[in-house]
């Protein structure tokens, strides 16, 4: 199997090569095809190491680039809440790396330490993707003017188990309520209608179910 075989554009697929990706892995091949076909919420076991992170990044990527004229100040489209720097600073690069197959989409981030005012400039400037914190992210929302959550399409919440046990669960609330009180129609047919998201957790134990409950609406359940 191949990653045009899953439907991702020669650009990605030059991008993957160069990177020496070349075979999709296993979590890659059920999520990138349903992500592009794009009418389902998905909950997503995989480990970290399985390639989960390129599997919800190429498909929003590839959707995005699929915008007519995007630029940074199009909207923000898509929104990724990681449970620690780290792992939402290794998605970012991810997303930036992409946007050498899209010089026009940007991707930040909101990651919380010292970095607050740049990131207001940043996300000011605006921003097409946007990985973050959850606590740094409610931050914002309250505090940092014109933070326009309306036109996100898509959700991420990577490890769903962490995310819980390091105890987002309120501001996770807040930021879906966020979401889905601004929310406005788009014009633009490569996305999703309504929002789409996507819960990744390597256990499903009953406070990753509460965030699905709080996530999802029927989704379709992801393992290898
Ligand atoms: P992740 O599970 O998203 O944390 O990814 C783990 C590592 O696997 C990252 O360094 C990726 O660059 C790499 N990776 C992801 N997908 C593939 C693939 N299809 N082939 C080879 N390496 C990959």
């Amino acid at each position: 199997s191949s990653f045009s075989g899953l439907g991702l554009n020669d650009r990605i697929n030059a991008h993957l090569l160069g990177q020496r990706i070349e075979n999709p892995t296993k979590i890659q091949q059920q999520v990138i095809p349903r992500l592009l076909a794009g009418n389902n919420d998905l909950f997503v076991q995989a480990q970290t190491g399985s390639g989960k992170t390129l599997a919800f990044a190429l498909p929003i990527f590839q959707k995005l680039m699929e915008i007519p004229n995007i630029d940074r100040t199009s909207g923000l489209f898509a929104l990724i809440l990681a449970p620690t720097r780290e792992l939402a600073t290794q998605i970012y690069s991810v997303f930036e790396s992409l946007s050498r197959c899209h010089h026009k989409i940007v991707a930040g981030n909101v990651i919380g330490g010292e970095k607050k005012k740049s990131e207001k400039a940043r996300l000011r400037k605006g921003v097409n993707i946007l990985v973050a914190t959850p606590g740094r992210l409610v931050d914002h929302i309250e505090h940092t003017q014109k933070l326009d959550l309306s036109k996100i399409r898509y959700v991420v919440l990577d490890e769903g188990d962490r995310l819980m046990e390091l105890g987002f669960e309120e501001s996770i609330t807040k930021i879906l309520h966020s979401i889905s009180s601004t929310a406005v129609p788009l014009q633009y047919p490569s996305l999703p209608a309504k929002r789409i998201s996507i819960l990744c957790s390597a256990t499903i134990k009953s406070t990753v179910k509460k965030l699905g409950e709080l996530s999802l609406e029927k989704a379709e359940l992801v393992t290898t």
